[in-house]
């Protein structure tokens, strides 16, 4: 390396030489930070998404490669966060491709010791069963005077702060159509 090229190697004095005397651009930048790109840079689509943790609901990119999530990010045209994420949100690709991750329906029997492996339909199908005998079993049609009361005490339901308006419309009404009187949610209590 000859003195010239030496010399313009050194932050400083491309900071005194060049277009940027305040050194936060083009003279800090060493041959290594030049050559890096982000991972967004060569992502093959972004999909719009809202951030699952809490019920800001802050809007996210997701950037995929190869089929695979690559980075999540926020969205810039989010009119709630306007492309912020806090802590939470920004580690949300973990939640997404984290190896701890359950990517099965798992089911420990009563009584059992062991989880074991049931495929999604079957496991609908349970929750259908329980929630249809949990209803029967807990059915009221009239009160000790004959009125009609046509609602179940065998449900309930309480939500998490997760849930956004839309999940929470949806429950509400999902529950009161099966006669459940005690419908809650976590941000409430
Ligand atoms: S980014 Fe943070 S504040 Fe926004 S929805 Fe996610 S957890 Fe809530």
């Amino acid at each position: 390396m000859g003195p010239r090229k030496w010399l313009e190697s050194w932050p400083v004095y491309r900071q005194l030489t060049g277009t940027d005397p305040l050194g936060r651009g083009k003279a800090a930048e060493s041959p290594h930070s030049e050559a890096l790109a982000p991972r967004t840079a060569s992502a093959d689509r972004v999909a719009k998404s809202i951030c699952p943790y809490c019920a800001v609901g802050c809007g996210q990119q997701v950037f995929v490669k190869d089929e695979k999530v690559v980075q999540i990010e926020g969205d810039p045209h989010s009119p709630i966060s306007r492309g912020r994420l806090c802590p939470k949100g920004s580690a949300s690709k973990q939640l997404v491709t984290g190896p701890q991750r359950e990517q099965k329906v798992r089911y420990r029997a009563p009584y059992a010791t062991e989880w074991t492996e049931l495929d999604l339909g079957t496991a609908m199908d349970m929750v259908a069963d329980r929630v249809l005998d949990a209803r029967r079993k807990g059915w009221q049609d009239t009160d000790e005077r004959g009125k009609p009361l046509r609602r179940t005490m065998g449900l309930a339901s309480l939500g998490g702060a997760t849930l956004d308006n839309e999940e929470n419309y949806l429950i509400k009404k999902l529950f009161t159509a099966l006669g459940a009187i005690q419908i809650e949610n976590q941000a409430r209590i």
